[in-house]
């Protein structure tokens, strides 16, 4: 809250009280509030940060050349290496184009995805494909869609850090594999999953940054999730910035 927030609340609390209580206004001292530390709500610490042991065969730098997004899907279903996959439907892989402009990288399955199998099926991903859609974008044409986590968190909670940990080397084989032109991020666990920061979604979005991957550096951008922006219409206009931006920074790469 800001000094000038808390002084309107103290002045309406004092006015009311001293009606209530003597019918009439007593003069009073100003209060002399202080702001408070500005952190954004959804600013983290470094809780998504994952460290990567250095050449770990489990997080590969370079496509393994007998890898296929076929071997992904069968070792993401034969997976047991965190908590989610005892509560968990089905795994959800991803979906998409093999040689996708844009990879979306979302949080983590819910509901409709668990039972499915599916990324992004629910009213969040009718809400991502009208976003890709506005850009000229389709969800099995040229993108590939992703998450975090490959299984439902339950009850849609976050994904946790051992969580996000143990499912980022599919991710970084996807990555590897698929080489998109640009990664989308939705959301902040996205975001900071990937970017390594426990910076919130306000400060990282409307830019780009990088990830690099052997010899490939991939442009990132960050954007609202899409459930934030059903919840939130006021999202709605500086992700629809971000797609701008994602539309220019795909043509000049194209160019
Ligand atoms: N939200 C996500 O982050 N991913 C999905 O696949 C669905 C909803």
């Amino acid at each position: 809250m800001t000094a000038e927030e808390k002084t309107i609340l103290a002045r309406f609390l004092d006015l009311t009280g001293d009606y209530l209580k003597y019918g009439h206004a007593l003069h009073r001292e100003e209060h002399a509030f202080k702001d408070d530390e500005t952190t954004e709500p959804s600013d983290l610490p470094l809780a998504y940060m994952v460290e990567e042991p250095e050449d770990s065969p489990e997080y590969p730098d370079t496509v393994q050349s007998e890898d296929s997004l076929e071997a992904i899907v069968a070792d993401v279903t034969a997976c047991g290496a965190c908590g989610l996959a005892a509560t968990r439907t089905l795994p959800v892989p991803g979906e998409g184009s093999i040689h996708p402009l844009v990879m979306v990288i979302g949080e983590g399955p819910g509901a409709d995805e668990d039972s499915t199998g599916r990324p992004f099926v629910g009213k969040a991903g009718q809400l991502l494909d009208k976003m890709l859609q506005s850009i000229g974008l389709e969800r099995n044409k040229n993108c590939y869609i992703a998450n975090i986590v490959k299984c439902r968190p339950p009850g849609n909670r976050d994904p946790e850090f051992d969580e996000i940990a143990s499912c980022f080397p599919f991710l970084k084989r996807q990555i590897a594999l698929l080489r998109p032109e640009i990664i989308l991020c939705a959301g902040r666990v996205a975001a900071q999953s990937l970017l390594k920061t426990g910076k919130g979604i306000n400060a990282l979005r409307g830019e780009f940054f990088e990830f690099s991957i052997g010899e490939a550096v991939i442009p990132v951008l960050c954007t609202y999730h899409p459930s934030a922006i059903l919840r939130d219409e006021s999202l709605k206009r500086p992700a629809w910035e971000d797609l701008k931006l994602l539309k220019s920074q795909l043509a000049s790469r194209l160019e």
